[in-house]
């Protein structure tokens, strides 16, 4: 189980007490608050808390008294322009914060997103877990031969190759977990493993554990910059296992600011931006002339992207 009993129970507490408030809430959203949504082995995402809702979007935009908010179409209306156009910060205007539990090597990508607040789990302070992540052998794929930064998701590696891969990850990471216990001395149930010890400081024995390792923050960010975050992240060119937390983490916005959601589907996921090169391509395509790469204008992979898009 990705969450502990006694950390679960504590969830509980939280979920149980329902407090009054004339803020405006996210009704969707409050019936998910704090539940942990699964990800990978060990990993989990949860709403900690929030600030503001489809309507704080659009009372922004209008600097309203009140609500700001008119008939539903005329709202939509307006985030979906809002978001066509680029006027973003009506949309810094809602906050939301997570707990966030990911392998540290998903974390170092994470992490470049300067625009959020976090505060990390301290392996000075505390003790590491016993926890890695082991991909589930369809994610185990070779090295893509076209785009160099990643995976080719289709050629999974044979049974053979994948079960000694498995067997690897397994046994460096028992390894190195067993010797950042020596190294602390500590033994598996938490206690000291020899009294006539001192034991190394956790802040250096950590440095021989392996990337896959779990760690955890709490990460706060406003919507604009999350949006900007799920654009690049659950995107088909990010890595699968950081695709996996911004998927949930879509889900989580869905319930959140619906209209907010459906805007950034059809102009930031479904939408695409073109240069000015790739438009005349289409005007002319559209008027019936012959277009080749050769005389587009664009690169060979410019012009096979394009292709891809509209055809
Ligand atoms: C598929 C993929 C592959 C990648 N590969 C690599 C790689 O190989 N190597 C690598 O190093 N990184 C890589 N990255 C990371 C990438 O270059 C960005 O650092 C990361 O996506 C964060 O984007 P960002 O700066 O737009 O986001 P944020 O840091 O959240 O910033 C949001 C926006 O705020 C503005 N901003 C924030 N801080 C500043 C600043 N200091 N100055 C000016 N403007 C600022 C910018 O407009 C920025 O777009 C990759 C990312 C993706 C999605």
């Amino acid at each position: 189980m990705v969450i502990k009993k006694e950390q679960l129970e504590e969830i509980n507490v939280l979920r149980s007490q329902v407090n009054q408030t004339i803020r405006p809430v996210a009704p969707e959203l409050e019936k998910v608050l704090y539940q942990p949504f699964e990800v990978l082995d060990h990993g989990f995402v949860r709403v900690v808390d929030y600030m503001g809702n489809d309507a704080a979007v659009v009372q922004a935009a209008r600097v309203s008294y009140g609500q700001g908010t008119k008939k539903v179409n005329a709202d939509k209306g307006l985030i979906n322009y809002l978001i066509a156009h680029r006027h973003t910060t009506p949309f810094e205007m809602c906050e939301i914060k997570f707990h966030i539990k990911l392998p540290i090597f998903i974390a170092r990508q994470w992490i470049r997103h300067r625009t959020a607040s976090v505060n990390e789990y301290s392996a000075r302070y505390s003790i590491m877990e016993d926890e890695f992540y082991i991909p589930r052998a369809e994610h185990l794929s070779a090295q893509s031969k076209v785009n160099h930064q990643g995976r080719d998701e289709s050629r999974v590696l044979n049974a053979e190759e994948s079960k000694r891969v498995l067997e690897i990850l397994k046994k460096d990471s028992v390894n190195a977990y067993d010797h950042y216990l020596e190294m602390i001395n500590q033994n598996s149930a938490g206690e000291i493993a020899d009294e006539n010890k001192e034991g190394l400081a956790r802040e250096l024995a950590r440095m021989n554990l392996p990337i896959n390792c779990y760690t955890q923050w709490y990460w706060k960010i406003d919507l604009h910059n999350l949006m900007h975050f799920l654009a690049l992240r659950a995107d088909s060119h990010a890595q699968y296992e950081i695709r996996a937390y911004a998927e949930v983490m879509l889900d989580i916005v869905k319930k959140w600011v619906p209209h907010c959601y459906e805007a950034f589907e059809k102009y930031r996921r479904d939408g695409k931006e073109l240069s000015g090169a790739a438009i005349e391509v289409i005007k002319k395509m559209v008027k019936g002339e012959e277009v080749t790469q050769e005389n587009s204008g664009l690169s060979v992979r410019e012009y096979n992207e394009l292709m891809n898009l509209i055809k």
